[in-house]
């Protein structure tokens, strides 16, 4: 196995690693671990040179950095990419070598599954490594993120809903749902709890269709869902959602879902906030599932501890609504200063 060092400013520590063996081709960065270990998920991806893995996974672990910072999960920002067919190239050998990778960094780096990995890699990683998580519940682990998402997000709805109307009952108000995946499903469940009015779209239509024959609510055609008139609109599907495009047709004033990368650009952000739509950061409304395994990371795993940790995210967006005001800026930008906050006074952040 050969590992090499790549040198890269504002990184802790990035290493690209060949394994002739077992095809190993991968790449961990270790953003920052100011407040904690580097945790960040496994991605395996087809990627065309080593150029387009390493800016992948630059980005994506710096991102980590911000969404723990604001989480204040004491866990630090990392990722790791394998170079591979997901389909096609997968080996319990190459998940094995990726776990020895893994340990070179000595703690520094934990990692979990992410686009293209699954929770059976991870048993793979784990016979070379302690430092992973996403390991099947009876190995311990802290299961699926998926309804810790959903409550984290559902928090932060509550949060949402404070700042816009004043008020937390979401009785008779309408929440529309993009994406009625594994998020989406535990989302609405709880939103239809509260009393909440829904709509869902899907390009699935059945997945739209099932939790409207569950709950009630409205199916629409997902090319109508950015635009249906509702109190929050919930994406929980792709990114990209606010752009050009799609933002003279919002008819909501709150953005508040799971998916990732919500913001095509930065400046959307801003956009949102001149158009009078309040958009909860993404990396803070979906955190739970991180906040969730960062009670793993601690030790025993506790459900009743995570709960607690993932309902605070009410509190998180509360925080950054207020620096939005205070600093008359988008909630992107504030919750990116929230971040930089907590990583510039680590004592403060646990
Ligand atoms: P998923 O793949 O289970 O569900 C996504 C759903 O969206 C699918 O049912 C899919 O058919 C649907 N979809 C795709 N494109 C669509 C479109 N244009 N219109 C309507 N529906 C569409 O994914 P998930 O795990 O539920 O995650 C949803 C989003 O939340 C993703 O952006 C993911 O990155 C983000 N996220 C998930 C977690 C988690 O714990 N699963 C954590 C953080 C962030």
């Amino acid at each position: 196995m050969k590992i090499e060092t790549i040198p890269q400013e504002g990184y802790e520590k990035v290493v690209k690693c060949e394994d002739a063996e077992s095809g190993l081709r991968a790449v961990i960065a270790v953003h920052n671990t100011t407040l904690g270990p580097a945790l960040g998920g496994l991605r395996m991806w087809p990627y065309a040179s080593w150029d387009d893995a390493i800016f992948d996974v630059l980005r994506l672990s710096k991102g980590m950095t911000y969404k723990s910072a604001v989480a204040d999960t004491g866990l630090g920002g990392g990722k790791s990419v394998i170079i591979g067919n997901p389909k096609t190239e997968k080996t319990p050998e190459l998940f094995r070598a990726m776990g020895r990778f893994v340990d070179s960094l000595d703690g520094k780096y934990i990692t979990a599954e992410d686009v293209g990995t699954s929770v059976k890699d991870m048993v793979y990683v784990r016979e070379t490594t302690k430092r992973v998580t996403g390991l099947p519940l009876e190995m311990g682990s802290s299961g699926d993120p998926s309804p810790w998402t959903a409550l984290g997000t559902y928090h932060g709805i509550i949060a949402c809903m404070e700042e816009v109307h004043g008020t937390n009952d979401l009785t008779g108000r309408t929440v529309a749902i993009q994406g009625c995946g594994h998020v989406g499903i535990f989302l609405a469940d709880l939103l239809h709890e509260a009393g909440a009015k829904m709509i869902y779209a899907d390009i699935t239509p059945e997945r739209a269709q099932a939790l409207a024959a569950k709950h009630g609510g409205a199916v629409v055609d997902p090319a109508q869902i950015l635009s249906a008139e509702c109190d929050v609109l919930a994406p929980c599907a792709l990114g990209a959602i606010v752009n050009d495009e799609t933002l003279p047709h919002f008819n909501t004033q709150i953005i508040a879902g799971a998916a990732n990368n919500m913001l095509l650009r930065e400046e959307h952000g801003q956009r949102l906030r001149e158009a009078g739509i309040l958009y909860a950061p993404d990396y803070v409304i979906n955190a739970g599932g991180i906040i969730n395994v960062s009670i793993e990371v601690e030790g025993d795993y506790d459900e009743e501890k995570a709960r607690v940790k993932v309902e605070n995210i009410y509190h998180a967006l509360k925080r950054v609504f207020e620096i939005s005001k205070e600093r008359n800026i988008p909630t992107n930008e504030a919750s990116n200063m929230l971040a930089l906050e907590r990583l510039s006074q680590p004592a403060r952040a646990n």
